[in-house]
């Protein structure tokens, strides 16, 4: 069953002739131009206007983690399958799968795996400033990160809460996500965060994460995960 995928997947997903050996392609004759891409990780994808039309191609394997985690992203946002991962790295085969783009790989998938939103984020306090700060303050933090990013986002006010504080935010006109924070047991300076809606916002609290230097210590967690008390992940997928 598996040869016979992976002798379909063969003759299907073409490499473009351009990218470079390894996991990672883009399929030939797959490009409308969309500069995804060549946008999120450029370090790995260059365009070419070629006389057989315009393309994408992987011109540099990804080698350190972050490059990885951009080319992954890359895949889960593509409209069209056109990057593939053909390797068998069993970390990787499980995120995809868990963003539900595990359709883009030519391996078989891992057993049990299912997508999965990790809508739960735990966080601790990095600096003396952010030892003192409540729930309000962490989501005033993003909420001013949301307001001064380009596009920017709509966001309701910061409410209090005898549990913690919450807000929401939008990026279309009227689809607003819930975002709370809590503090975690009697520890001061670490809180829970849970969000509503899909892996996107998840993604959204994740960048803000990554630029915020007076928090750190992030774990990713489902529901279930939470209240059965697992380790966490590194990323929501
Ligand atoms: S991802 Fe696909 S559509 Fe986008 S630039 Fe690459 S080949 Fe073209």
């Amino acid at each position: 069953m598996h040869a016979l995928k992976e002798k379909r997947m063969a003759e299907h997903n073409v490499p473009h002739p351009k990218n470079v050996a390894g996991d990672f392609y883009v399929v030939d004759q797959c490009c409308t131009a969309c500069g995804v891409p060549t946008h999120l990780a450029p370090e790995t994808f260059s365009f070419v206007n070629g006389r057989h039309g315009d393309h994408c191609y992987v011109h540099r394997q990804p080698t350190r983690p972050e490059e990885v985690d951009r080319v992954l992203r890359v895949i889960r946002c593509q409209e069209i399958e056109c990057i593939r991962y053909r390797g068998a790295d069993p970390v990787i085969l499980r995120r995809l799968t868990e963003a539900g783009a595990g359709d883009a790989c030519d391996a078989p998938l891992p057993a049990g795996i299912h997508p999965v939103v990790r809508n739960h984020t735990s966080i601790e306090a990095q600096s003396l400033d952010a030892r003192a700060w409540a729930s309000p303050s962490v989501l005033e933090r993003f909420r001013h990160w949301l307001m001064g990013h380009s596009p920017s986002y709509r966001t309701t006010p910061v409410m209090t809460s005898a549990s913690g504080a919450s807000f929401s935010f939008s990026w279309t006109e009227n689809s607003f996500h819930e975002v709370t924070a809590k503090p975690v047991g009697d520890a001061p300076s670490r809180w829970l965060l849970q969000h509503s809606g899909n892996i996107t916002v998840s993604e959204i609290i994740e960048e803000w994460l990554e630029s915020e230097c007076d928090l750190g210590a992030v774990q990713w967690y489902s529901q279930e995960e939470w209240e059965r008390g697992s380790p966490g992940q590194l990323h929501p997928w």
